[in-house]
């Protein structure tokens, strides 16, 4: 067991890989409800509005925009910019055309990896299928 202070309220507790204690985590998971409800009632309302009726700070909200954990719908105002570059959107940390670049750059070779791997597996099945039907044929000849 490791004890560690919380990053947000400062109180010791036991450290499972979270910088903040159980209470803070819970205390997001409320928060986080409280926005999304705001913005499914609201979904014009701008950041500041939804921070101050709701409580949560705008680093808050910013925050679990950027972990797509909140997405905003297609006409409300943007709240968040590119990373890359500075295009508005309304979740995330890119736009769609950085993400893309981002990984096609980054996961060259995990995308290839993916691809062999369906392939084998289709390959499996294939087999499976074909030594059935041998089976078949082995059957109805005899
Ligand atoms: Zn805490
Ligand atoms: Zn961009």
């Amino acid at each position: 067991m490791q004890l560690r202070n919380c990053r947000r309220c400062g109180k010791l507790f036991n450290y499972v890989g979270k910088p903040i204690c159980n209470e803070c985590v819970q205390q997001d998971e409320k928060d986080f409800e409280l926005v999304k409800a705001y913005i499914y009632d609201h979904p014009k309302a701008t950041i500041t509005e939804v921070s101050k009726e709701t409580g949560v700070s705008v680093k808050k909200i910013t925050k679990f925009l950027k972990e797509e954990r909140l997405e905003l719908a297609e006409d409300s105002p943007a709240w968040l910019t590119c990373e890359s570059c500075g295009v508005e959107i309304r979740t995330g940390r890119f736009c769609k055309e950085c993400s893309m670049r981002l990984k096609n750059n980054i996961g060259q070779y995990s995308s290839l990896d993916k691809d062999k791997n369906k392939e084998d597996a289709i390959d499996i099945k294939r087999t499976n299928y074909n030594s059935k039907m041998h089976l078949r044929h082995h059957l109805e000849k005899d």
